[in-house]
């Protein structure tokens, strides 16, 4: 009897996707794990979205997906399950088909707390500036709280800000900042962590904290990975202070993502390698 072929495609759902480095990136991790499996990237628009899911519940070849903008939040009301990390944060971008039901997973936390390990002083008690109360930065407030360091948010929109460290004050003590605390806040900083679109290529130009505002001796991290380096991660540099970009994050979470798939650890080697080619790439 000829069964159900295995599961072997995971796709992406974005809109748009044509700049995106998973298809890179899970293509080589598929191909250094020995899986003969495929990763595409479907560009959804909002409305298209429940469509393409029902496709994902009906495809029997199918691993799972990757969520990104501007689903992540929208798809979590078209999945049958959700992990408690994924209703915790209120956003989903992974999906794993398992049978004909669709489990929303979260891994940007989990990727982020493990590219923030690979720091010299990996997070713990001390203070943490965020910039940024997108979903990007709920994940790094989470992070950075159960890490136990204090955390101040300082957003562009400050009710936004209010609102997550609202949301977050029952994991640790996170308190919003307006533009006046900001310079303080971040010279005190043993983490800032930029979690806002500012400085990404395409995106809003510059840094995203005035010039020579920078932490007397913490980390700098920034959770864009395209330029390299970003205006913010250049200044930092120059200061000689430690920097991480967005590429251990990208990495881990993706990591994070073909585990739940496959049930197997990642290559992350074969993964770091094909992101870095394809960023060299880009800007070759
Ligand atoms: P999002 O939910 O849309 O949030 C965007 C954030 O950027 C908001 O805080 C927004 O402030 C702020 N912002 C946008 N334009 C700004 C401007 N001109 N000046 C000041 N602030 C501005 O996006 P997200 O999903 O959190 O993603 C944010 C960034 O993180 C993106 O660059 C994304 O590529 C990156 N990211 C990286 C990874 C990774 O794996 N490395 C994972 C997730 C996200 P307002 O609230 O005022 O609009």
């Amino acid at each position: 009897m000829v069964g159900d072929p295995p599961p072997t495609l995971a796709v992406l759902l974005a809109h748009p996707a044509g700049h995106s480095l998973s298809p890179a990136m899970h293509g080589a991790a598929f191909a250094a794990a020995g899986i003969a499996g495929r990763y595409e990237a479907w560009d959804v628009a909002p409305e298209a979205l429940p469509a393409a899911l029902e496709r994902l519940r009906q495809s029997p070849t199918l691993l799972g997906a990757n969520v990104t903008v501007p689903h992540k939040e929208t798809v979590l009301r078209l999945l049958d399950a959700l992990t408690p990390e994924a209703e915790r944060l209120g956003a989903v971008n992974t999906i794993v088909r398992r049978d004909d039901r669709l489990l929303g997973h979260n891994t940007d936390a989990i990727g982020l707390a493990a590219a923030l390990a690979g720091l010299a002083r990996p997070p713990g008690p001390g203070r943490a500036v965020v910039l940024g109360a997108g979903g990007a930065a709920r994940a790094a407030v989470a992070v950075l709280l159960q890490a136990g360091c204090s955390v101040r948010v300082h957003n562009r929109t400050h009710p936004r800000a209010e609102a997550l460290a609202a949301a977050m004050r029952h994991v640790g003590t996170v308190v919003a900042i307006g533009a006046e605390a900001l310079r303080e806040a971040i010279a005190e900083a043993d983490w800032l962590v930029n979690t806002t679109s500012v400085g990404m290529h395409g995106g809003p130009p510059g840094s995203p904290v005035p010039e020579g505002v920078l932490p007397a001796s913490g980390a700098v991290i920034d959770l864009v990975y395209r330029p390299r380096p970003t205006p913010l991660l250049a200044a930092a540099a120059a200061a000689g202070l430690e920097t991480q970009d967005g590429v251990a994050m990208l990495v881990h979470q993706g990591a994070a993502s073909f585990t739940a798939w496959t049930g197997r650890e990642a290559p992350l080697a074969a993964m770091f390698g094909a992101v870095e080619r394809a960023l060299s790439a880009a800007t070759a």
